[in-house]
C-alpha cells in the first residue's frame, strides 16, 4: 500500500496528481465575519471564482481548502479546528484580511485568536476587506505552489510595498500593560448653534440630574446618580424618548468606578428623533449594582446582558442572570481592566 501511495506521490503520476488538485480546490464554507462578504463577490457571478477551479462546498469532509475570511474568536477557533480535523488531506488553508494576520481593527482584543495558532496557513491574503481579485489571486497563488511546489509567498506581496533598501515593517506586538489611571472624559461641553438644544437642556435641568451638556449638534450627556436613574428615566420616556439606542460600561479603575451610560432617542417624535441623550451614572467597582431601564426601554435588555456579561455588572429588574454572550468556560468579566490577556493556546492538537 505505502509503495503504491509512494508511486502517487512521487512517481511518474505525481505531476498528474497535483495537476488534478490544482483544479479541484474545494473551499468549505466557513464564513467567520465580513471579509465573507467579499468570498461571495469573488464566487459570484461578476468575477466567477468557480472557473479557476475552486467551488465552495459546504460540508467538511468533502472539502479540501479552508478559506477563512476574516476574524476568529476564540469559540470560533475551536470549529476552525474540528472543521480542519474532519477533512482529508491534503488540505490547505488561506487567511483573508487584516483581522485573520494579526487582529485588524479587533488588534488586541480580549477574544481574538490568529488563525495560525490553530491551523497552518498556507497563503495570507492583506486588507480590509480583501477585494475579489485579491482572493482570486491567493487562489491562484495556491495552484501555482501546488503545481510547482513553489509560490510567491504571502510575505512577498508585503515586500512589493516597501520602498527598496528599508528594512521590512513589523507588525506592533500585543501591548502588555495598560495604564492603572486612564484619563476619561465622557462629558466634554461644545459650543454649537442648536437653538433647540438650549430649549431642551432647560427642560431637562428641571429633572432631578447632577448635570446638563451639550456635546454637540444633537448630543445632549445627562450625570445622574444612579439611584436617580430610573426615576430620570421615567421623566425621559414621558418627554417622548422611547427607546435606548446602546448601553456602554467605562472602567475606570483608578477612581474605583464604573461609568454606565445609555444612549436614549426617540422615534415616536420628529423633534427628538435627531437628538441622542447620553445619560450616565457612576457605580462604584466594589458594588457594580444599578437599576436595569428594561422594563421601560426593552431594546436595553440585550444590551444590559452584554455588559453583565463582559464587565460583571448586576443590572436589578434585568431577568437575566449568567452568561449571556460568552462561552461557559471565558474566564470573568474580559472587558475589565485588569483582565489579564492570555498567552495560551486556545485550541489544542
Ligand atoms: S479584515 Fe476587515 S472585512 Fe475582514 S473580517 Fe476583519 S474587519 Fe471584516
Amino acid at each position: 500500500m505505502d509503495e503504491f501511495l509512494n508511486f502517487i506521490k512521487s512517481g511518474k503520476l505525481a505531476p498528474l496528481k497535483s495537476w488534478g488538485t490544482k483544479w479541484s480546490l474545494w473551499p468549505v464554507h466557513l464564513v467567520t465575519a465580513c471579509c465573507g462578504a467579499e468570498l461571495a463577490h469573488a464566487f459570484a457571478c461578476g468575477y466567477d471564482g468557480e472557473r479557476i477551479g475552486a467551488l465552495n462546498y459546504g460540508i467538511a469532509r468533502q472539502t479540501n481548502l479552508i478559506i477563512v475570511e476574516g476574524a476568529i474568536t476564540r469559540k470560533m477557533a475551536r470549529v476552525l479546528k474540528i472543521t480542519w480535523e474532519q477533512m482529508p488531506d491534503p488540505k490547505f488553508v488561506i487567511v483573508m484580511g487584516a483581522c485573520g494576520l494579526n487582529g485588524g481593527v479587533f488588534w488586541n482584543g480580549y477574544n481574538l485568536v490568529r488563525p495560525s495558532e490553530v491551523v497552518p496557513v498556507d497563503f495570507f491574503i492583506p486588507g480590509c476587506p480583501p477585494t475579489p481579485e485579491a482572493l482570486l489571486r491567493g487562489i491562484r497563488q495556491l495552484q501555482k505552489k501546488l503545481e510547482t511546489g513553489e509560490a510567491e509567498s504571502s510575505a512577498y506581496f508585503y515586500d512589493l510595498r516597501l520602498e527598496k533598501g528599508k528594512p521590512p515593517r513589523r507588525l506592533p506586538g500585543v501591548p502588555k500593560k495598560i495604564s492603572a489611571a486612564p484619563s476619561i472624559v465622557v462629558n466634554r461641553p461644545r459650543k454649537v448653534d442648536w437653538a433647540f438644544g438650549g430649549e431642551l437642556c432647560e427642560k431637562l435641568k428641571v429633572l432631578r440630574v447632577e448635570s446638563v451638556a451639550i456635546t454637540g449638534k444633537n448630543r445632549i450627556a445627562l450625570k445622574v446618580s444612579a439611584d436617580k436613574l430610573r426615576e430620570v428615566a421615567i421623566e425621559l420616556k414621558k418627554m417622548g424618548f422611547d427607546h435606548v439606542k446602546s448601553v456602554n460600561v467605562v472602567d475606570v479603575p483608578g477612581e474605583n468606578k464604573f461609568i454606565v451610560e445609555y444612549h436614549i432617542s426617540s422615534y415616536s417624535s420628529k423633534e427628538l428623533m435627531p437628538v441622542i441623550l447620553n445619560v450616565f451614572a457612576e457605580v462604584p467597582r466594589n458594588e457594580a449594582k444599578i437599576d436595569s431601564l428594561s422594563d421601560l426601554f426593552p431594546s436595553a435588555d440585550y444590551m444590559e446582558r452584554e455588559m453583565q456579561d463582559f464587565f460583571g455588572i448586576s443590572f436589578k429588574g434585568n431577568p437575566w442572570k449568567g452568561k449571556f454572550l460568552l462561552a461557559p468556560d471565558t474566564p470573568e468579566f474580559p472587558l475589565r481592566k485588569e483582565f489579564k490577556l492570555q498567552e495560551e493556546i486556545y485550541v489544542g492538537d
